[in-house]
């Protein structure tokens, strides 16, 4: 069922899945990967035995496009997404992509669902889900021989439609996300499973979102379930944690070479809890927002706020302007950092 472009409600679009008009995907086997083909059909012929549905061989990627305000559709920083792929699963024992193949592949994709990017100017983008697993059967616990590279995608709305709206965040002393020497910095789906259970605790004490302190001590800060932790200090630092188990985010490598060029100190380092206190702005960064702030930090009696009680703070605010206006073409590409898709 193809969808003209102006049968979608730009103004509706959520961060919600929605079919388009194919996907594209690749096959692995005997030691390379096929031509990759064009799919419309959403659903996989799978074996029962795939190591991925038992064993959690997968991984997963998330960046975007956007309908540029030249009418040029261009993905933001590719290179950062297929690299990390491939950290990833070097980890869980999966073949690696050769980056052009990926980028071919994000190309191809975005072509066959043109009509899917939101016009510039809606605030929409369109969401690529690259994910490569193992689909060759196995009972005991060994690498597949068979994997499944595709990506899907999907418009998204802006998260923000009345300015960026700040969220209370709790930490549970109860969980962690990742181990020192486990898969943190990778992004295995397991990862997401292991915070489904937090999270939801979390959202029925009244929190959008958990904030993880390393798993050892329980003194630093890690960051939250799908994003980096970002702080911004009276004296202008722009300050995010430094440790083995967090996942290293494209956004959060962005805002910093921002604030580096605003002028601000950028410090990648162990950040204890007991800092949040002096933290004037925080937030929460990732592709599909960009920046959240966090007005409120809650563990176990105390309440901790950072940054103005309503909306973002101001250093926040600017990096967010900034970062989305290279990302739709509204600034020189002054880091290179946009890729034509056509
Ligand atoms: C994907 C992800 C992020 C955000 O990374 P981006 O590249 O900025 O989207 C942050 N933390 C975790 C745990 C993630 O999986």
């Amino acid at each position: 069922m193809h969808r003209q472009r102006s049968n979608i409600d730009w103004d509706k679009l959520g961060f919600e899945y929605m079919p388009a008009d194919c996907h594209i995907q690749y096959r692995w086997s005997n030691g390379e990967w096929d031509d990759g083909k064009l799919v419309t059909e959403p659903y996989l012929h799978l074996h029962i035995a795939a190591t991925a549905l038992h064993y959690g061989q997968a991984a997963f990627e998330g960046l975007k496009a956007f309908e540029c305000k030249d009418g040029a559709v261009r993905l933001f920083r590719p290179a950062m997404n297929v690299r990390r792929l491939n950290c990833t699963a070097t980890r869980v024992c999966m073949p690696s992509l050769p980056e052009e193949l990926f980028l071919n592949a994000v190309k191809r994709v975005i072509q066959a669902n043109r009509d899917y990017v939101p016009p510039y100017g809606t605030g929409g983008s369109l969401y690529i889900r690259p994910l490569m697993f193992g689909s060759g059967p196995r009972i005991g616990v060994q690498p597949a021989a068979e994997y499944v590279f595709l990506i899907l995608v999907l418009p998204v709305g802006p998260y923000y439609k009345g300015g960026l709206q700040p969220v209370r965040a709790i930490v549970l002393d109860d969980y962690d996300r990742a181990a020192p020497h486990g898969m943190g910095s990778v992004k295995v789906a397991g990862n997401y499973a292991a915070s489904l259970k937090p999270h939801k605790d979390a959202h029925d004490k009244g929190f959008s979102i958990e904030l993880y302190l390393d798993a050892k001590e329980h003194r630093y800060i890690e960051e939250f379930s799908t994003s980096n932790f970002v702080a911004i200090t009276n004296d202008k630092h722009y300050v995010t944690p430094e440790s083995p188990s967090i996942l290293p985010s494209v956004t959060n490598n962005s805002l910093q070479q921002i604030a580096g060029s605003m002028g601000l100190t950028v410090e990648r380092r162990p950040v204890l809890f007991d800092e949040v206190a002096e933290f004037c702005e925080v937030g929460a960064c990732g592709t599909a927002v960009v920046v959240t702030p966090v007005n409120e930090i809650v563990r176990g009696d105390t309440t901790l706020r950072v940054g103005p009680p309503e909306g973002c703070g101001p250093v926040l605010q600017e990096l967010y302007r900034e970062v989305t206006a290279i990302q739709y073409g509204e600034e020189p590409d002054r880091y290179g950092w946009l890729v034509d898709v056509d």
